[in-house]
């Protein structure tokens, strides 16, 4: 019955496709949380984290047929990418903390760039996995209910039952490498499901129990890669490689743009097989053959031991080293929107 199964999936759950990811026990949660307090980790940041007003009227406009594809960066891994017509969120989170109870729990160091309320409406919803950091139960509840009718949803196996019992409707699950196509303005767009190297869990029973993974979107304006969590791993060549032809197809191959997490890496021991660190993310953004690449995952809530403004600092000196412009992988402030030429 299990020779037929792919390869991530086992019995009552999921797991990475290359091998050294081990799920961490609790002595060495303890022993990571032990030594960073004793050591005083994280520091606090050298300089206060960008933030900057959203150009509202700029995200509002930009849709249907005369779209001009955008991010704008909300904070955290949660970005508004406009693409194919449409406004999508990634891992949308807007809360005050990441965490399942209101008063615990990593806070969150400045607001979101902007908040639900000055959202435009938003067509689709990705959700990587179901960390408190990515998969925020007030935003979803909240996004579910904006006027005009709800997102679309698009999760990861094992979580629409999930997001059914919170009164969420339109929910498509999708496993590794699956796809699921819409109509747009500007032609068809399809998501799909691609591997990332990581982990999921919501209590201390369900570890491992639904998946996790990353996007990659194909519109006919734009091609977006969103990589939600993950170490690093053959699995982004594989991506690569599984597209080349779809993105050959039409002129340059590779991604347009690169949503990439650039934070949460220290300390290596404790943090490598499920989050990248700056290096790392670089290598990803060649992988993927990137034409740009956005660094998220940093600077709204303190989850590790490296200062919350560092990752940017690695990034401006790893890419000058690598002799990469600023502009093939850059940040952005919180708040602030980039736009990108559409697919030719
Ligand atoms: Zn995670
Ligand atoms: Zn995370």
């Amino acid at each position: 019955m299990s020779g037929k199964r792919p390869p991530h999936h086992r019995d009552g759950g999921f797991q990475n496709n290359y091998g050294d990811f081990e799920p961490k026990t609790l002595g060495q949660v303890l022993r990571w949380r032990w030594q960073a307090g004793r050591q005083g980790l994280p520091r606090p940041p050298r300089e206060p984290i960008p933030t900057t007003a959203p150009d509202l009227g700029f995200v509002h406009a930009n849709r249907g047929a005369a779209q001009q594809p955008a991010v704008t960066w909300v904070g955290h891994a949660t970005v508004l990418a406009q693409l194919g017509g449409l406004s999508l969120l990634t891992d949308p989170i807007f809360s005050e903390r990441a965490s399942p109870l209101g008063f615990i729990g990593p806070r969150r160091a400045q607001p979101p760039g902007l908040a639900l309320h000055e959202l435009p409406p938003i067509d689709l919803v990705l959700v990587s996995h179901n960390h408190y950091d990515h998969l925020d139960l007030a935003s979803v509840r909240a996004l579910a209910r904006q006027p005009g009718g709800g997102p679309l949803f698009v999760v990861p196996l094992g979580l629409r039952a999930w997001c059914r019992r919170q009164g969420l409707e339109r929910v498509v699950e999708l496993d590794w490498w699956q796809g699921h196509q819409l109509d747009t303005a500007h032609g068809p767009l399809e998501v799909v499901l691609v591997p990332a190297q990581h982990w999921s869990a919501r209590g201390l029973t369900d570890r491992l129990k639904t998946l996790w993974g990353g996007f990659a979107v194909f519109a006919p304006d734009c091609h977006l890669f969103f990589a939600g969590d993950t170490g690093y791993s053959r699995d982004f060549s594989d991506i690569r490689a599984r597209f080349a032809e779809r993105q050959q197809a039409r002129h340059g191959g590779g991604f347009d743009i690169a949503l990439l997490p650039i934070g949460a890496y220290e300390p290596r021991w404790f943090m490598a097989d499920q989050h990248v660190n700056v290096e790392e993310a670089l290598k990803i953004h060649a992988d993927v053959g990137a034409k740009a690449s956005l660094g998220v995952h940093w600077g709204s809530f303190e989850l590790t031991d490296e200062p919350l403004d560092e990752p940017p600092r690695q990034l401006a000196a790893q890419r000058a080293a690598l002799g990469l412009a600023p502009e093939q992988f850059f940040t952005l402030a919180i708040g602030e929107t980039r736009r990108l030429p559409p697919r030719g």
